[in-house]
């Protein structure tokens, strides 16, 4: 009885329901397993196979991975992980072109930073797609054999003409009824390199007047020239990726294949395919089957390869690992972190139906989870000079404030206080407006964690912008003894001593698109890149930040989120890039 279930888990979803309904009725309970993926037979000799469930992340290696790729491996690495099942890494790398090296190894640097491993005590799961050439070659010839298969010799251009349309039936070609030898002669001839690009194709021979138009003999095998990355020149013929993509799962055992909505016409292809190569005695049973859930679509970024590179290589942005793009290496660099992805995929859920998430709600889970775990520090970010002229040249005393108001175990840490300190030009007014409640002439206000003083003066340039602030403490004030609260105050601002301070770069990042969807309609995505997504500033920090190792976070006090940049730092001179601000400017 559905009242006397448990509740509902975070992070449940439609594809969690099945797996756990499939695991209860013992689907895959004597699935067998040989220890690395291969065919019928190379299973049949393995073990029953200890993990419970097999799903993988595939992701092609022709591009750095995004925020909608974090998605896909926290539903398939955490289905792995919630169910004793294990989750393949698997480069997808049947396509010979456009794949590289640098973004196989930005594509596992990415898997590992969001805390996955391929690596499990139930073996490792690092696969590559080009190693099971020989078998596809092998499952197209056998279903050549079978008759469920054909070369065809139309040009592209009448392939397309007798497809059909969705209202149309399509037209068999007039090669579809090649005999089984003449089709293997042929097939064998593409292969050994007697056919030039493109001149034939290898067809599956279903149905050409099918509703649904991927099962019209799609194309499965292509003759294309080209240096493939792990294979080299060994193949002038290449599998589509309909075709490869089921046979990758099958051979590794796949139980759920997850992939997202706009495959979910190949379905009945991916069931055909895999149903007749089991038939011939080439794949292990049980199969592997298909789930489609909705992809990640968020505002004001591009989730797109093909948008990415572009603007990588048009340089509209300094590299894939720019702070400012959606890439998981740029997500990084910017300061996000893996448990804020985390808490995204959590809060986002998986669902079936298309939908936009808004990006504030991204930077709302990265807020969340660096309020808890940044220590804070202080940064003068636009300073001006505050000199106290009452208190004595040449004397420092410690002031002392806490790493993190939330956690007093995290102690407090000495900041410097001496005559002259860097203040922020906006909490001084010469004329304040209402409601303002930081320095004004003749008024009080506390030097956080410090002194109150009373502002006595100014000084201004030529151009009549304030240039020094003068000021008297009341020296019986100082925060933490038993004077402090002696003179009450309404503000409160945060200062750097000047001959402490540590001067640096600081960047700080807004969004990269102005629009919400950009590129949606007839616009040009390019056309709506925010030009103001970046500003470098020149900021004064206080001492410690100067020791900041790579890639620590911080709060600055009022200003937001920070890290020490991993690229640009050195060791002793950090730079830092805002990761987020502490409330969401873009909400209207
Ligand atoms: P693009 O269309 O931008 O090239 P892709 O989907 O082709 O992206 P792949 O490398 O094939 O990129 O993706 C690997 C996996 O990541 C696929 O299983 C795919 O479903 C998933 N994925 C890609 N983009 C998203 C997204 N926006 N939301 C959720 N999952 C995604
Ligand atoms: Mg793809």
């Amino acid at each position: 009885m559905a009242s006397e279930k448990a509740p509902i888990p975070l992070g449940s979803n439609f594809i969690r329901a099945i797996v756990e309904k499939d695991l209860d009725q013992g689907l895959y309970q004597s699935r067998k397993w040989a220890g690395s993926p291969g065919d019928a037979a190379h299973h049949a000799a393995g073990q029953v196979d200890q993990a419970k469930l097999r799903t993988r992340f595939p992701p092609e290696p022709n591009g750095y991975l995004h925020i909608g790729h974090a998605k896909s491996i926290f539903l398939n690495f955490g289905l792995a992980r919630d169910y004793a099942g294990v989750c393949h890494l698997r480069f997808d790398d049947t396509n010979p072109e456009k794949e590289s090296q640098e973004y196989v190894d930005s594509i596992t640097d990415a898997v590992k930073w969001l805390g996955f491993d391929w690596q499990t005590k139930l073996g490792q799961h690092l696969y590559f797609a080009s190693n099971y050439f020989d078998f596809m070659y092998r499952a197209a010839e056998s279903l050549i054999e079978r008759g469920h298969a054909y070369v065809d010799s139309q040009t592209a251009d009448e392939m397309r003409l007798n497809r059909g349309s969705l209202t149309e039936a399509g037209k068999n070609s007039p090669w579809r009824d090649r005999t089984v030898a003449e089709n293997l002669a042929l097939f064998r001839a593409m292969r050994d390199g007697q056919h030039a690009d493109g001149s034939l194709v290898l067809r599956a021979k279903i149905d050409m007047a099918s509703p649904n138009i991927n099962f019209r003999d799609p194309a499965i095998y292509r003759v294309r020239r080209a240096h493939h990355h792990n294979t080299g020149d060994k193949w002038c013929i290449y599998p589509m990726y309909t075709f490869a993509h089921p046979i990758e799962d099958a051979l590794e055992q796949i139980t759920h294949s997850i992939c997202t909505l706009e495959f979910e016409d190949q379905r009945p292809f991916y069931d055909w395919l895999l149903h007749h190569l089991a038939e011939a005695g080439l794949l292990a049973q049980p199969l592997p089957k298909q789930y489609e859930f909705a992809r990640l679509n968020l505002t004001y970024v591009v989730l797109s390869k093909r948008k990415l590179i572009q603007l990588v290589e048009e340089k509209h942005v300094s590299g894939w690992d720019d702070p400012r793009l959606p890439t998981l290496a740029g997500a990084r660099r910017r300061g996000y972190t893996a448990e804020g992805f985390k808490l995204f995929a959590d809060r986002i859920g998986v669902s079936k139906a298309d939908s936009w998430i808004d990006y504030s709600t991204l930077e709302d889970c990265m807020r969340e989870v660096l309020n808890e775990s940044a220590e804070r520090r202080i940064a003068v970010l636009d300073p001006i000079k505050l000199v106290i002229d009452n208190y004595p040249v040449g004397q420092v005393e410690d002031c002392f404030a806490p790493n993190h108001p939330l956690k007093p175990e995290l102690a407090k840490r000495v900041v410097p206080l001496s005559r002259e300190l860097w203040i922020e030009r906006e909490d001084f007014m010469e004329e304040p407006s209402k409601g303002f409640f930081r320095l004004v002439p003749d008024g009080l206000v506390r030097l956080r964690y410090g002194y109150v003083v009373k502002c006595t003066g100014f000084e201004k340039d030529a151009t009549g912008n304030v240039t020094v602030v003068h000021c008297e403490y009341l020296p019986d004030t100082k925060s933490g003894t038993p004077g402090s609260d002696s003179v009450k105050v309404k503000g409160n601002i945060h200062w750097v001593s000047v001959q402490h301070a540590y001067e640096c770069e600081v960047r700080l990042y807004d969004r990269l698109f102005k629009e919400a969807h950009p590129g949606e309609g007839d616009t040009d995505f390019l056309t709506e890149l925010n030009s103001d997504s970046v500003s470098l500033i020149r900021a004064q920090l206080e001492p410690s930040l100067k020791d900041a190792p790579l890639e620590a976070r911080f709060q600055f006090e009022r200003h937001g989120y920070f890290i020490a940049d991993i690229k640009d730092s050195v060791v002793g001179q950090p730079v830092f890039n805002r990761t987020v601000t502490l409330r969401d400017a873009w909400q209207k």
